[in-house]
């Protein structure tokens, strides 16, 4: 999750150039959001939205501040089949270095661990971590969560901001399968699509840097995703899942790559990744 892009997308209201007919033929996923972080009394009506576009939602409960992630699996676990699940640990969280809730949260996970497709999102933010005691706290966890990975066999869906070198360091060195989400650092394009899978966001219509990332980025290692509820591609909007039509318009103009092909890309992406059959 980005907290703090939102305000800089670019001035539009319309809704981006696919018709129905089109929508459904390239099959549309978001393979990055967070459903459980609209306003409660919104969250079925997002939900029902996202329906009508996307024919899948990989969503990153993980756990931050008062968004617990026994709340957030609650609150969407009837609609599971359309979403699927990730469980993880924040690096905004995981800064203050509070045991006694990863522990909380490893147990929910442990006693989950069969339903979830990956864990994440997890990672690194030295953006929001100054201090080096922060940073020590993130790293820890980090590692921790990297290791029940690791044992319970699954991927993980990693946050990395300012710190993307090190999380791909780590990432290798724990042998597990990665989805950096949000990639936004373009000199690292190529060892993070060689360590694992990066995520262009609908950050691509507004952040120069994402373009940049997705201009050196091979389809093979690319997942495509919203960030929802962060990351509008529309000025001053809640971001939806429907919105990843324009992270794919933007790869089809930059990469000369038609929308369909890029999906089904994705799609064999999604299936090798989360191992999930659509
Ligand atoms: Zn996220």
């Amino acid at each position: 999750m980005a907290f703090d892009d939102s305000n800089k997308s670019v001035e539009s209201t319309e809704m981006p150039g696919f018709n129905s007919a089109e929508l459904r033929e390239i099959n549309l996923i978001d393979c990055h959001a967070h459903m459980e972080l609209y306003r409660k009394s919104d969250v079925e009506k997002e939900i029902r939205k996202a329906k009508s576009c996307v024919r899948a939602v990989f969503d990153s409960m993980t756990e931050y501040r008062k968004a617990h992630v026994h709340k957030s699996w609650e609150l969407l676990k009837n609609y599971f089949g359309f979403i699927f699940p990730t469980l993880g640990y924040h690096p905004n969280e995981a800064k203050r270095g509070n045991w006694e809730k990863v522990e909380r949260v490893e147990e929910f996970l442990l006693d989950h661990a069969k339903e979830i497709v990956a864990v994440g999102e997890i990672g690194l933010d030295f953006y929001h971590a100054t201090a080096d005691r922060e940073r020590e706290n993130q790293l820890k966890i980090f590692r921790h969560f990297l290791s029940i990975a690791s044992e319970l066999d699954l991927p993980v869906v990693i946050h990395a901001r300012e710190a993307e070198e090190i999380a791909i360091r780590e990432v290798e060195r724990a042998g597990v399968e990665a989805y950096f989400h949000a990639f936004a650092e373009a000199e690292l394009t190529k060892s993070a699509q060689d360590a694992g899978y990066i995520g262009i966001s609908t950050g691509i219509a507004f952040m120069p840097q994402v373009k940049r990332v997705a201009e050196k980025a091979s389809v093979e290692r690319m997942f495509v995703e919203t960030d929802s509820p962060f990351m509008s591609p529309f000025k001053g909007m809640t971001n939806n899942p429907c919105n990843v039509s324009v992270a794919v318009r933007e790869l089809e103009k930059l990469k000369s790559i038609e929308a369909d092909e890029i999906m089904s890309a994705v799609l064999k992406n999604v299936r090798d990744f989360f191992g999930v059959e659509l």
